[in-house]
């Protein structure tokens, strides 16, 4: 296991923000934190000193479509790609075939993640089959280890449902209700979001009055129910920025929310440049709506960046615009785009970097968040903040190719992971 030498430890988790040398053993245990270390003979030792140490990033959604859609990507190969991408942990969304909603799919997902280099969390629907209806047995789940509830991919339909959701869940400590926020009568046969783009190109438009009705009556249900825990996913509106804010001002600590790099970097207009590689749910949106999300990242609003993960195989993409699936693949271009779009732009602090990637999704999670200490299990990204790179889609570990990004250059790229006694190099 390697020795870096003089790279800067940071985990604002523990108040951590300085160089020093950092000795991993062969265990995968932290021995050493300090200066001038003597590496152990045969030790593999790095230099450090354009490096930076945080406690493993947490991408807490992604679509790993085992079971189900092996021919997109697969649990082993989703964590490659996470591992690619400096991940060391990742929650898997539920809309598998079957879904996510009883305990036997969750231990098929965790038996098989068992002795990867990345934690896979599985999350599991809000309701049986993801149909909207009858929940699912939420306390079997939580027993099997799961944390987040979400009918991912689609909307729970039902208020009465989404109250009924919340109170099951006040019974399990850190359980959290997610929500991917559509109100699916105002989106039938939508191809992209609804402006003067969808209008110039003719395609049917998903407007972003859809998503903010749903985080409005969400966060309201939330508060009604005792200020329960509710995560808003892959938040893509000028209007749900606002309604999270102003929910925090109200006084309700447990709403916490989401966006994707894709939502903070694009607009609509992408669609022009990049077809079906940019078409997702919720649908890229206007300048606008970046703009008060590059604001909701100055100003705190914003707790994590997910990548909302989504192989889908070239023969799926390679249709008309409007009969495309929609999602891009995002774990190996995510620490690229928050560096180059977020960091390097002034918007945010490495520090806060770490916590948006790392602490914030670890915590709404209830998932231990790891020590950078002597003694301590590894459990390390190991980042570059300051190197430009060119993102090429073949040297990517999914087995899917659907980004906007390639080609793109960015600076900011992931190095490697430390995690589970194991140290995954980074072959972007
Ligand atoms: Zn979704």
């Amino acid at each position: 296991m390697p020795l870096f030498r003089n790279i800067r430890l940071l985990n604002p988790a523990q108040s951590l923000d300085r160089r020093a040398d950092l000795l991993v053993d062969e265990s995968g245990t932290i021995a050493a934190i300090g200066d001038d270390l003597i590496a152990p003979e045969g030790t593999p030792v790095y230099d450090g000193s354009a490096w930076v140490a945080a406690p493993g990033f947490y991408d807490m959604h992604v679509h790993l479509r085992e079971p189900g859609a092996t021919h997109k990507e697969t649990i082993a190969s989703g964590c490659a790609s996470a591992a690619n991408g400096g991940f060391t942990g990742v929650c898997c969304m539920p809309n598998t075939t079957p879904a996510i909603d009883a305990v036997e799919v969750v231990h098929s997902i965790l038996w098989r993640s068992e002795g990867l280099a990345v934690d896979v969390l599985p999350s599991a629907a809000t309701t049986k089959g993801r149909k909207g209806e009858e929940l699912a047995p939420m306390g079997a789940l939580y027993d099997a280890g799961v944390r987040l509830f979400t009918d991912d991919g689609d909307c729970v339909r039902s208020a009465e449902v989404m109250r009924r959701a919340f109170e099951y869940a006040s019974m399990f400590e850190g359980a959290v209700i997610s929500q991917h926020c559509e109100e699916h009568a105002m989106t039938r046969g939508f191809a992209m979001n609804e402006g003067v783009t969808s209008t110039r190109l003719g395609l049917a438009g998903y407007p972003d009055i859809a998503e903010n009705l749903i985080i409005a009556r969400d966060v309201m249900i939330a508060e009604f129910c005792g200020d329960r825990p509710y995560h808003v996913s892959h938040m893509s509106t000028r209007g749900g920025v606002d309604l999270v804010r102003r929910s925090r001002e109200r006084g309700a600590r447990a709403v916490t929310c989401e966006v994707t790099p894709h939502h903070f970097v694009l607009t609509d207009e992408a669609v022009e440049a990049h077809g079906t590689n940019a078409k997702m749910n919720p649908p890229l949106r206007t300048q606008s709506d970046v703009d008060a999300i590059l604001e909701g990242f100055r100003d705190g609003t914003i707790d994590v960046i997910a990548t909302d993960h989504a192989p889908h195989a070239l023969s799926e993409k390679e249709v008309e615009f409007q009969n495309a699936p929609n999602g891009i693949i995002g774990l190996e271009t995510s620490i690229g785009l928050a560096c180059t779009y977020l960091l390097h732009r002034g918007l945010i602090t490495l520090a806060r970097l770490v916590e948006l990637m790392s602490i914030n999704p670890r915590r709404i999670l209830s998932q231990h968040v790891p020590l950078i200490a002597p003694g301590v299990r590894a459990n390390l990204t190991i980042l570059a903040p300051d190197q430009p790179w060119t993102v090429d889609v073949g040297r990517f570990k999914t087995m899917s190719v659907n980004t906007p990004f390639n080609g793109w250059e960015l600076t900011g790229k992931p190095i490697g992971i430390v995690n589970n006694g194991q140290t995954v190099w980074s072959d972007l």
